[in-house]
């Protein structure tokens, strides 16, 4: 078993069939093994640990949940158990598979050309080509509609200007999905762009000084008329639907996984406290106020879980909609936030270091408050639906 059977205390794994356990075990032994012990180094460095990426690749975990191209064709469900694993080792490497997968294949997947299908996916599955996806703009974060980043028609190209900020993968990747503005027929629109490294007038940086997923590559994309090959337009989809359907999915994804940093905070702050003594040599675990976080963070656990394995399902079956995922995401990364906090005070003084996991997930799971649609931005989307009043403007 990957983990204590404590944060299973309403036997979910009955739920489960043996090749959706499989995948998460076998994603659960690659995080021990291979992220666990390196981890820690790479958020104090802020590097990424790209050598990790063609094991991710062999284990089937880039596009998992596509079908054909050499992706493992998994269901939802196997999705989330293998993102909620890789985010018990950090959420920066969770980032890059759920921006490779979610947010640059799904893309190509389902608005692609069969030529570009062609062209990216296998590559993309098997680790050799990098991918990410380029919406936010430095003046355009939840009113996405806003960008600025324009593409005009030009004979047989498109001439892509602008910029897009905060892009997990950004100055690794070998390909952008670029959402930009198009006019076609006095219409304005927003369209999808394959721009690929080396393409001249592309640049990409990183953006320093991140206290949150210092395990991950975070870049500005800079665009200054770059010619992109009419091939490498997205030709199945116009509008705000392509990137909000991309990001839809990928927060299903984001709201299984967070439950994975919540469970390593949960099971780091059980064990700490089991052995730490205060007091007439009594472990602090025996305390009632202890007891109290951790009977909180074991059910905030559980209900996450229950949560996000319905979700999963009803994605399978087709049911699924934007606004069930915007309650998930919204529920369970603010209680893995709350759980990482939590659990960090729990280790006391030593809580405030690296040498135990708390307060990396804590500051990681920041980002996740922000990114894939705030927090704030998922309470309108429900409030929306509550009460049919948009709140947006
Ligand atoms: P703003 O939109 O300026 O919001 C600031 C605050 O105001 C937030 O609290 C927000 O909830 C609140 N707010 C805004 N509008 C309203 C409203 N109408 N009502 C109430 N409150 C409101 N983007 C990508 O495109 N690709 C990526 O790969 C990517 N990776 C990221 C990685 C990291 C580490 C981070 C931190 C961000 C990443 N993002 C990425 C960007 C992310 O999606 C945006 O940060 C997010 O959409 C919020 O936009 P913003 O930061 O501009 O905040």
């Amino acid at each position: 078993m990957p983990r204590a059977e404590i944060t299973d205390l309403l036997l979910l794994e009955e739920l489960l069939t043996d090749e959706e356990k499989a995948a998460r075990d076998t994603v659960a032994r690659f995080v021990d093994k291979e992220v666990l012990p390196i981890i820690g180094h790479h958020f104090r460095e802020g590097t990424f640990p790209a050598h990790l990426i063609p094991g991710l690749a062999e284990m089937g975990v880039l596009g998992a949940n596509l079908q054909g191209y050499g992706c493992a064709g998994m269901n939802t469900v196997s999705y989330g158990l293998i993102l909620q694993e890789l985010e018990r080792g950090d959420s920066g490497l969770r980032s890059f598979a759920s921006v490779q997968g979610s947010l640059c294949m799904f893309p190509i997947h389902a608005y692609g050309s069969d030529e570009q299908k062609e062209r990216f996916l296998p590559g993309m599955a098997q680790g050799r080509l990098i991918g990410c996806f380029g919406l936010t703009e430095p003046d355009f974060g939840s009113n996405p509609g806003g960008m600025r980043t324009r593409a005009v028609k030009d004979g047989d190209t498109w001439v892509l200007t602008g910029a897009k900020a905060w892009i997990t993968n950004g100055a690794i990747a070998d390909v952008a999905v670029v959402w930009a503005k198009t006019e076609e027929g006095g219409a304005e629109s927003i369209r999808g762009f394959l721009v690929e490294k080396g393409m001249p007038g592309f640049t990409a940086r990183e953006i320093p000084g991140k206290f949150s997923l210092r395990a991950s590559v975070t870049s500005e994309l800079s665009f200054q008329e770059v010619r992109v090959p009419g091939r490498n337009v997205l030709p199945k989809v116009t509008g705000l639907r392509g990137p909000l359907s991309c990001l839809n999915n990928a927060r299903l994804g984001i709201a299984f996984a967070v439950t994975g940093a919540a469970i390593a905070c949960f099971e780091g702050a059980r064990e700490y406290a089991l052995s730490r003594k205060q007091f007439d040599g009594k472990s602090i675990a025996g305390y009632q106020l202890t007891q109290e976080k951790l009977a909180d963070m074991l059910q905030e656990i559980v209900k996450a879980q229950l949560l996000a394995l319905r979700l999963a399902r009803l994605k399978d079956e087709g049911k699924a909609t934007p606004v069930m995922v915007s309650l998930a995401k919204r529920n369970n990364v603010k209680a893995a936030l709350e759980i990482a906090r939590s659990a960090r005070g729990v280790y006391g003084a030593n809580g405030v270091t690296d040498a135990y996991p708390p307060v990396r997930h804590m500051l990681n799971l920041e980002s996740v408050f922000t990114y894939e649609g705030t927090h704030e931005v998922h309470t309108l989307v429900l409030g929306k639906a509550i009460t049919g009043i948009d709140a947006f403007n």
